[in-house]
């Protein structure tokens, strides 16, 4: 019996909202589930404006569409991150200027932002890795300074905090993720978070194709039409009632969850006290939304002959992200810099298994490998 390294978790509600859906006669975008994920978070997070798309990715490029990025645009993000945070930009012509990594935490290292900034730069999108955030107040700062846009890239990040601030209501715009790998989930899913009053109206616009059709149908305006650019952004009430029967759950999911990172953390911490292998830090001005749980090993060796000793043991681990500006796309339109921490967490990082119905078994049977991985090899990694 294998362990997964991710299995989705149902709460039960799922296909009950979704056949209420298709029974309502409405299935396209913008019906009632739709409304009332909106209004969930709207309520929960206290965010400005919500609208659900259809990934993390779509609403990354409405913010790229909202701030007009164009040819020739530089923004700023970390290397270390998924391909959409860049693509998003990249497909309206902008020049991606990578930034590296803390030495010991993933996020963007905000210290070297300042050098990175040219009369071209637009914005700076960061990434709150494993929902843990990035020191925002510094970054906000810097970028009001320099009249850029920051949009944070929340896709891991949901019910999570910096100095008490819901994580994606900080920037300009957040943006998150509902992928079968998150913490709440609708298959494919995301959503845009509008902080900035003045892009609300347009935001609609795009979301819908171009048109006025939200206002149209809130019976602001008599007729609809074409009015800007935009693109078909907002996902089916097939996916949001699935989505909301997650919703209702959240807090839930998220206890169950951090109960596991717990685990993971008081068991593992002794274990590797002298070792060069270390367990996620956290920030004082951070929560942990436990979306996953993560060792950095000593080296790249270390960590891929852990991966195949737990693989051997039946549990599935996985690494992440190869630096993007190492990337086959990109590698030739990179500065040269060298980032050398992204490089080091792209070499060490290893994933645990940290799902919803990962059992106390389970976890102690992949516990326990790490434990005699750790033992055997003492005295063979240096
Ligand atoms: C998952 C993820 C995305 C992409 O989310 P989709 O909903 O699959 O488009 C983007 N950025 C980060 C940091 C992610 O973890």
């Amino acid at each position: 019996m294998t362990i997964p390294f991710n299995k989705p978790f149902l709460t039960g509600k799922e296909t009950a909202y979704i056949e209420q859906a298709v029974n309502s006669g409405k299935i396209s975008g913008n019906g009632d589930f739709t409304k009332k994920c909106h209004k969930f978070f709207e309520q929960t997070y206290n965010f400005k404006k919500c609208l659900l798309t259809t990934s993390c990715t779509d609403a990354l490029e409405m913010a790229a569409l909202l701030i007009n990025i164009k040819e020739g645009d530089e923004v700023i993000m970390p290397s270390f991150t998924f391909v959409s945070t860049a693509n998003a930009f990249v497909l309206r012509g902008a020049h991606i200027v990578f930034a590296d990594s803390y030495p010991e935490n993933p996020n963007i290292d905000p210290s070297q932002l300042e050098a990175l900034i040219t009369p071209k730069t637009r914005a700076i999108v960061v990434v709150h890795y494993a929902g843990i955030a990035c020191d925002m107040d510094y970054i906000m700062k810097l970028a009001k300074q320099h009249s850029l846009y920051v949009i944070e890239d929340a896709a891991q990040a949901i019910d999570s905090y910096y100095k008490g601030q819901p994580l994606g209501s900080i920037g300009h715009f957040g943006t998150f993720s509902f992928h079968e790998t998150k913490n709440i989930i609708s298959g494919e899913g995301g959503m845009l978070v509008i902080n900035d009053e003045k892009f609300i109206n347009r935001s609609e616009i795009i979301w819908e194709k171009g048109t006025n059709r939200s206002a149209f149908f809130r019976g602001e305006i008599d007729k609809y039409g074409w009015v800007d650019i935009g693109s078909s952004f907002l996902p089916s009430e097939v996916i949001a009632a699935f989505l909301f029967a997650q919703l209702e759950n959240l807090t839930q999911i998220q206890n169950v969850r951090k109960k596991i990172w717990e685990h993971y953390s008081q068991s593992l911490a002794p274990l590797l006290k002298n070792t060069e292998t270390y367990l996620p830090k956290i920030p004082a001005y951070a929560t942990n939304n436990a979306h996953l749980f993560f060792l950095k090993c000593a080296n790249q060796k270390e960590r891929n002959q852990l991966i195949y000793h737990l693989k051997n043991s039946g549990i599935l681990s996985v690494f992440h992200y190869l630096p993007l500006h190492k990337s086959s796309f990109f590698k030739k339109k990179h500065d040269g810099r060298q980032l050398l921490n992204a490089e080091k967490f792209a070499d060490c990082i290893i994933r645990l298994p940290l799902f919803y119905d990962l059992t106390p078994k389970e976890q102690s049977t992949i516990t326990q490998a790490i434990h005699l991985f750790y033992r055997n090899s003492k005295s063979i990694i240096k």
